[in-house]
């Protein structure tokens, strides 16, 4: 488990360390030397200093990131497992869309390609949980499944 130093760091091609502190190329000015210095919080968040002068938003809005990152760790793809999906199916079979459970605990709906705008007979629209007949909503309930 790295903590959200390491993390941040890990962005870095070349890093200082001196001490407790690291030291960085700034990415928010033409940096030549490496004036951004990088600390741990006692609670664990990262802590920037640009010996520039750079205001610690301007710095992580540079990097594509935003200060939430500096506060927690934040998991990687691969240490996100899935636990389970449920499949929600059309009348006919038609995989309408899939409710994904992760761990830590997680929760997002995705949809095969093609079936968010299209209409079924009746005009109603693939995939609008409010609209499923009552015998959907039994398919439904058969469908669901856990890996
Ligand atoms: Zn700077």
């Amino acid at each position: 488990m790295s903590s959200a130093v390491d993390t941040f760091l890990s962005r870095f091609p070349k890093v200082l360390r001196s001490g407790g502190q690291a030291m960085v190329q700034c990415p928010s000015h033409e940096d030549k030397t490496a004036s951004l210095g990088v600390t741990e919080g006692a609670d664990g968040r990262v802590l920037l200093k640009c010996f520039a002068g750079c205001p610690t938003d301007a710095i992580v809005a540079a990097m594509g990131l935003s200060l939430s990152d500096l506060f927690d760790a934040p998991i990687p793809t691969s240490e996100r497992r899935e636990l389970a999906s449920y499949d929600y199916l059309a009348a006919d079979g038609t995989l309408v869309y899939q409710v994904v459970r992760f761990e830590p605990k997680d929760f997002r709906q995705r949809r095969p390609d093609g079936y968010r705008r299209r209409r079924l007979p009746g005009g109603r629209r693939q995939g609008d949980r409010r609209d499923l007949s009552f015998e959907e909503t039994i398919v439904n309930m058969f469908t669901r499944k856990i890996l």
